[in-house]
């Protein structure tokens, strides 16, 4: 048997029933306060209710988005989806100015002092008088 809504008015709440489908449109006992409730269209339940609105019987505290209970009202959602129904974000993928900017950081550091220091090379990546220094004498074995 399908699922239908109710609504209540003396309770001004929302209540669900599993029903035969040819009693749905017929009002049914509120589960509260036992008067009849007709059934409402379930486009009805297409926003989070409370603060005026109808609540869900049993009230738990909790609201309804898009017929999914949630814990907070939303406060900014990306469409019709609220944030803690919305499915996790995936990592930012770095952006092409990003990845320009770590390139050129490695290209400073590469070309920095410490760098050229310890290759002995200048900024233009030419080798210094200090690397021919370090520069160790080739042996050439002599045959014999
Ligand atoms: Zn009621």
């Amino acid at each position: 048997m399908p699922l239908y809504e109710y609504y209540c008015q003396h309770c001004n709440g929302i209540f669900e029933t599993i029903r035969p489908m040819r009693e749905a449109s017929l009002p049914v006992p509120c589960v509260q306060c036992n008067r009849d409730a007709p059934r409402i269209m379930s486009s009805f339940n297409a926003f989070t209710f409370r603060d005026g609105y109808p609540r869900r019987i049993p009230d738990k505290g909790t609201y309804w988005h898009m017929g999914r209970e949630v814990k907070q009202r939303a406060t900014r959602m990306v469409g019709w989806e609220h944030p803690e129904l919305a499915a996790p974000k995936p990592r930012p993928r770095a952006l092409k100015g990003d990845v320009e900017v770590q390139r050129e950081k490695r290209l400073t550091e590469r070309t920095g002092a410490a760098y050229r220091d310890r290759w002995g090379i200048d900024e233009h990546g030419f080798r210094t008088v200090k690397a021919k220094k370090r520069k160790p004498q080739r042996k050439t074995i002599a045959p014999g």
